[in-house]
């Protein structure tokens, strides 16, 4: 049977870089296997579910690059693929397993249900011990339903030992008596997660879940379904935790943990793909700089760690510079466009203004939003700030003759730029017929021109700042 494997998300807030990253795993292992992978959207908590947080969650999905194969507007026979419409179904396999004395109607009040909470804590007696699990009364039970009763539908959980392999974990065993019976359907017919997500993995013929290590204790309630269901269950990989740095459990205090905040951060989504991949799973041949279609072949269940991942920003951060790296310099012009401030001085230049800007500037940046305080810093800040070093250079008695060369040249200038061309003929002028040589003219020329005593070459920069920012950083070095 062909690989089939989902991602299930609850559209209760926004997409969750835990969730994204099971979303990846899931993405991969079909893409490696030839799979085919599904989204199956579970929203039966209607109280926090919108319609929003799914349009949002799927467009995040597919930023990051993930495009799901079959799911809401993607149908297949076996849909559909959003719980909330499916709820006919949840209701008729309840049914079934209660006319196969599988399951039972409970009628106990809210008060013996409370009462046996607190038995069961004190005493370790099982969760639920109401008369209702007892066939002799479930003829009883029927009838009440049938003349309009409304009651919860409770699974007879088996009293037995559960266990699975799992691919992550090895194996996992829980010994019996670990869960009472539960609720599958509620009264309202609202189905309870560990039935409907059962029901529908048999029904979508999911063949292997990929999920959170959250989820090893949902397996036994799960196992216990899918035989109910006399179905095979899947193939379980429950995936390690993400921890902060400080080992504690990840929250917004370790930084932005929604797909949608690094999107607005702009971080490159390839980078925030690779970074997530990364947390609990190698690349076989140690490589850690990647774009997901490299790992299409080499993806595998077998490369997951099972000791708790460490999500760690700076790391995502470096990693994000490597990529922004790695791309070309017309793809970043062109990203930049939604990255610089509308009516930024930026968005008024030539391509070939823009593209050479991008060359000085890549290798100092991580984050497209660092260019743009680059930009201004360097490149058209008409107010600089001269260092103390610079203010040595400015103090040097060949500067201020440099200085009035410059002046007269800026003066004649034309254009709003000056090219490089003419800033190697200025040196050579100042060389020449002012004598000027070594440290005094290249640091002469540095200082006066950008208010800095270090910087990237000299020539490009000042190609592109205009002439009235220059004259500008000139007449503050003679004051
Ligand atoms: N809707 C569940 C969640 O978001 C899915 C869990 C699962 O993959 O089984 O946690």
């Amino acid at each position: 049977m062909s690989i089939r494997v989902r991602f299930a998300p609850s559209p209760t807030g926004y997409l969750h870089i835990g969730g994204a990253r099971t979303a990846l795993y899931n993405y991969l292992f079909a893409k490696a296997n030839g799979g085919q992978f599904i989204v199956r959207v579970e929203d039966t908590d209607q109280e926090r579910s919108s319609k929003e947080y799914e349009v949002e969650q799927l467009a995040d999905l597919k930023w990051l690059g993930i495009d799901y194969d079959i799911g809401p507007g993607k149908e297949d026979e076996f849909g559909p693929y959003r719980q909330s419409e499916r709820l006919d179904i949840y209701k008729a396999e309840a049914l079934k397993l209660v006319e196969q004395g599988k399951a039972f109607y409970d009628f106990c009040s809210e008060e013996e249900l409370e009462q046996m909470r607190e038995k069961s804590m004190s005493e370790g007696a099982p969760a639920y011990t109401g008369k209702w699990r007892e066939p002799k009364h479930w003829d009883e039970a029927k009838a009440r339903i049938a003349n309009g009763e409304k009651a919860p539908i409770r699974f007879l959980a088996p009293e037995k030992d559960y266990t699975f392999e799992d691919k992550v974990r090895g194996e996992v065993t829980f010994p019996k008596g670990m869960v009472g019976d539960f609720v599958i359907l509620r009264s309202n017919e609202m189905p309870v997660y560990n039935f409907c997500n059962v029901v529908d993995d048999h029904m979508h013929k999911i063949t292997h879940v990929i999920r959170g290590e959250d989820h090893v204790n949902n397996t036994l309630r799960q196992l216990m379904i899918y035989e109910a269901l006399e179905a095979k269950p899947p193939i379980f990989a429950h995936v390690s935790l993400l921890i902060g740095k400080d080992r504690q459990k990840l929250s917004k205090r370790h930084g932005a943990t929604s797909v949608t905040l690094y999107k607005e951060e702009s971080y490159l989504p390839q980078a925030l793909a690779n970074y997530l991949c990364l947390l609990g799973w190698s690349h076989p041949d140690e490589k850690d700089i990647f774009g997901l279609e490299e790992l299409y072949e080499v993806f595998n269940l077998d490369r997951f760690s099972k000791s708790h991942a460490i999500y760690d920003t700076e790391k995502l951060k470096w990693m994000n510079g490597q990529h922004l790296k790695n791309s070309s310099d017309e793809v970043i012009v062109k990203d930049l466009e939604g990255h610089v401030s509308h009516g930024h001085f930026f968005h008024k230049q030539n391509a070939e203004w823009k593209q050479k800007c991008v060359a000085l500037y890549k290798e100092k940046i991580d984050l497209y939003s660092e260019f743009e305080t680059q930009l201004d810093q360097y490149v058209l800040d008409e107010n600089v700030e001269f260092s103390d070093e610079a203010k040595e250079a400015l103090s040097w008695e060949t500067t201020p003759q440099i200085r009035e060369y410059l002046v007269e040249r800026l003066n004649e200038a034309q254009a709003s730029f000056i090219q490089e061309q003419d800033l190697a003929d200025w040196m050579n002028y100042c060389k020449k017929e002012l004598k000027i040589k070594g440290k005094p003219l290249f640091m002469g020329f540095r200082v006066l021109l950008t208010g800095q005593n270090h910087g990237p070459d000299l020539k490009v920069l000042i190609s592109l700042t205009p002439v009235h920012i220059l004259k500008k950083r000139l007449e503050k070095a003679g004051k």
